[in-house]
């Protein structure tokens, strides 16, 4: 959904004529002020010409050295960041495979041996080609992955053409870079020339740069349609990187309000900073547990040095892509052995495959799907893979011998499933005992409550499993019936409808009654609109994105307990969603006590964003 995570701060009114505000999709929290430094690939003119029969082995030969040159370049950035201790360096992998990948080289040489054309333009054919398969794709995610593609075609190019350098090494200290579209190798960069922030074109909030703004708590504004346009190097802006509001040409009383709201937002960030590694236990001494989510193993460090208490949420499927081929089980257990080593006693969380429809690999061939979010996704699609799904499970197995792995099961709609998947468990378990691998004892298995049928089976479910983690991003598009994706039902994404506060309700009572823990791990868990509400429903543990750990923390911290239980059983007699909103919005700044500043989170802002 594409305001997910843009209220947690709300929205500031900004006064009219006081610059030109654009609304895009804030992924990142936190201002970025300064100017614009703009870097348009767009606007790279490609050279379309034949070339003579005898000149066509040289054609090749140079298309060759420009993809060597590449491969030099992306290795060498790729090189630096590892050097300086940057975990992200694994993305600029995936662009690696796509440099030597078959469809890519082989379509290029293709078109300059038989069409006789030269190796710009035929580059520039196949990558559109290619971005044609991509944009066939109805997942955000998978659909996302062609700006690689893109990113990749871009460098060969400007290496064709002799401008392999792009305009990065010379960005100022106070940009704020503004791209159609950044790659994660662009965005690794930034990091390293210390620029304010950026803001895109395209994108939303799982493309990997947004995924990487967040965990690096650089501030960032994704979606925000023409700005490229709108902009030129060297103007003055203002980024909000949780409203997602872009303000271009500023005016001075505006630039000293936002100057302000920045200096007063970074500092309250940074004494929440001081106590993110404390435990996020109420003032009547409830404890819940804060862990984190991540998509990449790379990414666990960061987390915990964000005062996560493990790692509750690995979406595992972001290894899968980006690639031609599976990652094998080795490679697999690698990866889940460095998360599951990083996460020592706090343990870790890890999901298998979330895949389905049409939104995989191009060499399996499945079917373009008319409704893919209720197609062979997710467990559908690992039961009717047992091969695939086998590799799965026995590299988590045997990352189990290295530290407290838990498996967790996306989708589940019923029992049938669970019971399916220990079967395939156990045989997996003989398999690796006979070849005398090593894996622990018994490794807890839950599932993901984020299907209405589950959520009302909750206490069959909850005898079955060791424990549960509801997944709100899917329980709610699935129990109102709204697309995640679609802009144009956002205004329905309500986290505390009454059928959604019923069912949580619900399912907490389930898990407590069976004796096992329940979390939350949507988006709802790290807004801290929704803390007081979730310590009221008694959650064992919440699991977000790294940069709200803090806040999220603090938040528990100010609040008693019993009054959340008490401000949920008012607002369950309530009968719509915003009026249970309004009602919490006024009410949590008296139960918050003032333990939190305003700056890094207002609860009347968050209602003044929907209206
Ligand atoms: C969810 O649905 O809430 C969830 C955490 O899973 P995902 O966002 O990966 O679908
Ligand atoms: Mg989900």
């Amino acid at each position: 959904m594409t305001n997910r995570g843009n209220n947690q701060l709300g929205r500031t009114v900004v006064p009219q004529g006081t610059g030109v505000v654009l609304q895009g999709i804030g992924v990142s929290p936190g201002y970025a002020i300064g100017r614009v430094h703009l870097l348009d690939r767009r606007r790279m003119r490609v050279p379309k010409y034949h070339v003579s029969p005898t000149e066509l082995d040289a054609e090749l030969e140079r298309f060759d050295q420009a993809l060597n040159e590449s491969e030099a370049q992306i290795t060498e950035i790729k090189s630096r960041l590892q050097s300086a201790g940057e975990e992200h360096f694994l993305i600029l992998d995936a662009h690696l495979l796509i440099l030597r990948d078959e469809m890519l080289v082989d379509g290029a040489r293709l078109i300059i041996k038989e069409q006789a054309l030269n190796a710009e333009w035929a580059l520039k054919k196949t990558v559109k080609s290619i971005r044609q398969i991509f944009e066939k794709i109805e997942d955000e995610y998978f659909r996302e992955r062609r700006a690689d593609v893109d990113f990749v075609g871009d460098r060969i190019l400007r290496n064709l053409m002799g401008s392999a350098q792009p305009a990065l090494s010379q960005v100022l200290p106070d940009a704020v870079i503004i791209g159609h579209d950044l790659s994660p190798a662009d965005t690794a960069f930034l990091l390293r020339t210390h620029v304010l922030g950026f803001a895109t074109d395209v994108g939303g909030k799982t493309s990997h740069t947004a995924i990487m703004a967040r965990s690096l708590e650089l501030p960032a504004v994704v979606g925000v349609g023409q700005l490229s346009e709108k902009v030129g190097t060297g103007d003055m802006i203002i980024l909000d990187g949780t409203t997602g509001e872009v303000i271009l040409s500023p005016s001075p009383e505006l630039l000293r309000l936002y100057q302000h709201k920045q200096m007063a937002y970074s500092a309250r960030r940074a004494q929440l900073d001081l106590h993110k590694t404390e435990p996020a236990r109420t003032r009547d001494g409830v404890t819940l547990r804060i862990a984190g989510n991540i998509e990449l193993h790379e990414e666990a460090m960061i987390l915990l040095e964000a005062g996560a208490e493990g790692v509750g949420l690995y979406r595992t499927e972001y290894l899968f892509m980006n690639r031609e081929t599976l990652p094998s089980e080795d490679e697999q257990y690698l990866h889940y052995r460095h998360v599951v080593e990083k996460c020592g006693d706090r343990g870790a969380t890890i999901r298998t495959l979330d895949l389905g429809g049409d939104k995989f690999l191009n060499n399996l061939k499945l079917g373009r799907e008319l409704n893919p979010a209720m197609g062979l996704r997710a467990i559908r699609f690992c039961l009717r893979e047992p091969g695939i799904y086998k590799a799965q499970l026995r590299a988590l197995l045997r990352a189990s011998a290295h530290g407290e792995l838990r498996i967790m099961l996306p989708l589940i709609s019923g029992l049938s499933e669970v019971r399916a998947v220990k079967v395939l468990l156990a045989e997996c378990r003989q398999e690796l005992a006979a070849a005398e691998v090593q894996m622990a004892e018994s490794v807890p298995l839950g599932i993901m409550i984020e299907l209405p049928s589950a959520a009302i089976i909750a206490d069959m479910l909850a005898r079955e499993v060791d424990f549960f983690a509801i997944g709100t991003n899917d329980l709610i598009q699935y129990t109102l019936a709204i697309d995640r994706a679609n802009e144009h039902v956002a205004y329905l994404y309500q986290p505390l409808h009454p059928a959604l506060l019923r069912m949580l309700r619900f399912i907490v009572d389930s898990a407590r009654s069976a004796g096992i823990k329940v979390s939350m791990c949507g988006e709802m868990a790290g807004d801290a609109f929704f803390t007081a509400i979730l310590i009221g429903l008694g959650l064992d543990e919440l699991s977000m994105t790294a940069v709200s750990i803090p806040l999220i923390k603090q938040v528990v911290r100010s609040l008693d307990a019993s009054a959340c239980r008490a401000l949920l059983d008012e607002v369950a007699h309530m009968d719509d969603a915003p009026e249970i909103e309004r009602y919490i919005a006024e009410r949590l700044p008296g139960l918050l006590g003032g333990a939190v500043p305003t700056e890094v989170f207002d609860p009347l802002q968050h209602i003044r964003s929907h209206d």
